[in-house]
Order: structure tokens, then sequence, then C-alpha cells
């Protein structure tokens, strides 16, 4: 088992991850902050900033891929429309089955405070 690192270099590692999937969506998120919430993984604003839940640190890669690349598509589309569905499955094949069970409520951009996966 891998020793767990400090919260501060989770982050900084989270922080990255965003960093690199922003420029492969082609995407420049405003800024992207980590920080405890409660009843989201995160959130986006219209302006392009980012927040991420700090519990997310404590998840696998697979999964806080899924969250990134969610936030991150929504600075191109601003729902959850077929076309966001289409996205993500391009960028990530397997993201419906490593969300499955686990997303109650991705993020609350524009009314939508429940994300549900089919
Ligand atoms: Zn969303």
């Amino acid at each position: 088992m891998r020793l767990k690192r400090p919260a501060f270099a989770q982050a900084g590692i989270l922080k990255n991850q965003v960093a690199q999937w922003a420029s492969k969506i082609g995407v420049r998120p405003l800024r992207v902050q980590i920080q405890p919430m409660t009843k989201k993984w995160a959130s986006c604003s219209p302006s392009g900033r980012i927040c991420l839940s700090k519990d997310l640190l404590s998840e696998d890669r697979a999964f806080q891929r899924v969250v990134i690349v969610h936030e991150l598509l929504h600075l191109r589309v601003h729902n959850h429309g077929k076309l966001f569905k289409s996205l993500m499955s391009a960028y990530l094949p397997e993201w419906e089955r490593v969300a499955n069970g686990r997303i109650r409520s991705v993020c609350g951009y524009k009314d939508y405070t429940r994300f549900h996966i089919q």
C-alpha cells in the first residue's frame, strides 16, 4: 500500500490534472479552487471558475478524472444534454461505468442540482 501524500500535495496533483485536461479539451478555466463542499463534487460558474470538493482528494484517479472532465466540458457546453454526454464519452469512454453509483450530484450548473447517471 502506498503512503498517503499530504493534502497540499494531493491538491497540487489534482490541479495539475485539471490543467492537463483543460489543454486537451481546449478550454481555459478562469480559476480552479479546491474547497470543502458538502453536497456536490464540483461546481462551475458561467465565468469559468471551477470549484472542486476537497473530498475528491481521497477518491481514486479515475473518478477524479470524471469530475474534472465534467466541469471543464461545461466551459464548452452549458448543460447536461446530448452533446455534453457525447463529449464526455469521447474524452472518457469509461465515464459512466466509473461514475456509476458514486455520483449523486456532480455539479449545480444552471439549475441542474442533480446530475443522474442512467
Ligand atoms: Zn454538470
